[in-house]
This record gives C-alpha cells, structure tokens and sequence, in this order.
C-alpha cells in the first residue's frame, strides 16, 4: 500500500505557544481522512504544515514517500529550498476557507497562474488544463468571471479547481465550508464528495459531521494539539472512547 502522506511527531510552536505537541498519522493513497476538533486545537496549523506554508516545524512530514522540506544527509536533517522543495511541495494541493483568489485575474486566469509560473506551462496548455478542471467542478461558464462577481460556491469551487490543476498527490481543504452561505455549501461538498469518489486523496478539516460521516474512511479529532482520537467515522460518531471526544460531539450535534 502506497502512503501519500505520512506526519510523524509533528510539533510547531509560536514563541512560547505549543500548538501542535507531536501529532502522527498516515493517509493512503486514495483515502478519505477527515480532522475534526474545537477551535484553537491545531487543525489549521497541522494542515499549513502539510502545505509547507509553515517550515519551522518538527518532525517529518512525507508527500508520496519524499520528506518535505528537508533532507536527510550524512545522519543530519539539514532545510531543502528551490525546485527541489517545490517538487515536494506541488504534491500538496489546498483549498482555504476563504478561496483566497486573486481578485484582479478572471476564474480562468486564477487557475491558469500557477500552471504558467510554477509548472511553468505554455499559456496555451495552461488554458486547456485550466478549462477541464474548471468543467470537473461545474463552473467552465464563469471562466471570464471576476472572483467578486461570482457567489462563494462559484469562487469556492473555482479555488478547488485551481489546486487540481496542479495535479497533486493529496488534496487539503481547510473548513471549505464555512464562510459560505447555508444554500451554497451543498455544491462545494457535492464536489468534494466527487472527488473523494473518484479516489483522491484527502485531509479535510470540516464541521460538517454528515459529510465525515459519509464520506470519509477514518476520521482524527484534535485536542489541545495532539490527536486525541483516531477511527472510521462509526465508531468515533457513535462509539467515541475519549470523554473529549464525546464532550466535543455533544456540542456540535
Ligand atoms: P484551529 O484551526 O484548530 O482552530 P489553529 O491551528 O488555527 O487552530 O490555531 C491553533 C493555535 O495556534 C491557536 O491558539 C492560535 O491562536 C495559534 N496560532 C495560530 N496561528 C498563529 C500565528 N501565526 N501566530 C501565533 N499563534 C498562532
Ligand atoms: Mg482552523
């Protein structure tokens, strides 16, 4: 079986605040793993650490085999930078809860950038690449749109057309959901959950419970920086062992 991710005693403090205390898990190629928790536990910052947004963490994270952001030389961990990072790092695709388009550059020109300056891609392969992901998510009419123009599930689904674009290796998405009106966060999840069935692999932080429940195949809920509880979404939801855990559902439902 083949690991797309794999974080092992992962820890990040900021200054004197420990945010993650050492977190370990794995995802298989193809799996589902969704991260639920309260506010405050760790979730964003384990997900920016994935992303390599954030690089002054410990531990190892590794995308498809390949440690990110580090090597391993002569017995020592020294930092890696420049293409060799960004190989790694272009396995990682995520998507924020608040899109993050650029507000200037049309729906197809926010998919398009990256491909031409990062996989430095001819404009012309850029644009085809572009269109069928913006179609895969419904939204290859709002090609010519601005991003203000749009409503939250077009941009949202737009943003998720962005990071697919770069085809990588495991998939991120950060409460996707949660800055869109209730009536639009069924058509981002719908996408969500078509890509889950078409065997990405996925680390979704959500507060959306059902789509957990259905969707994933195991599901971590963070605690105060560590994992507090691990298992397939039955037994956490409906057998959860931890009393935080428990705690936690009880104030959600
Ligand atoms: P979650 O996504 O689970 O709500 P976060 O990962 O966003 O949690 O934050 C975890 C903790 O780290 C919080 O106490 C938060 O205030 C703190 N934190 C997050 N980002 C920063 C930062 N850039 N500087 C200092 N503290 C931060
Ligand atoms: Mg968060």
């Amino acid at each position: 079986m083949t690991l797309a991710l794999s974080v092992r005693d992962l820890t990040l403090d900021y200054g004197d605040l420990k945010v993650l205390k050492g977190v370990t898990f794995d995802v298989a190629a193809g799996e589902v793993l969704c991260v639920i928790g309260p506010s405050g536990s760790g979730k964003s910052t384990l997900l920016r650490c994935v992303a390599y947004l954030e690089d002054h963490f410990g531990g190892a994270i590794r995308v498809d085999g390949e440690l990110l952001g580090r090597r391993e030389r002569g017995g020592k961990v020294v930092p890696v930078r420049g293409a060799a990072l960004r190989k790694v790092q272009g396995k990682v695709g995520m998507v924020f809860q608040h899109f993050n388009l650029w507000p200037h550059m049309s729906a197809l020109r926010n998919v398009m950038e990256p491909l031409t300056v990062v996989k430095r891609m001819d404009r012309e392969a850029a644009r085809a690449l572009a269109m069928e992901n913006l179609a895969k998510v419904g939204v290859a009419d709002k090609a010519d749109a601005y991003p203000p123009r749009l409503s939250g599930g077009q941009q949202q689904r737009v943003a998720i057309a962005r990071a697919l674009a770069m085809q990588p290796r495991v998939m991120l998405f950060d409460e996707a959901t949660s800055s869109l009106d209730p009536e639009l966060v069924n058509e981002v999840l719908g996408v969500m959950r078509q890509l889950a069935e078409e065997g990405m692999t996925m680390l979704v932080v959500t507060h959306e419970m059902e789509f957990a429940k259905k969707v994933a195949d195991r599901v971590i809920f963070m605690d105060g920086g560590v994992i507090a509880e691990e298992g397939p979404p039955a037994q956490l939801f409906d057998h959860p062992r931890e009393a935080r855990t428990r705690a936690f559902l009880s104030l959600i439902d």
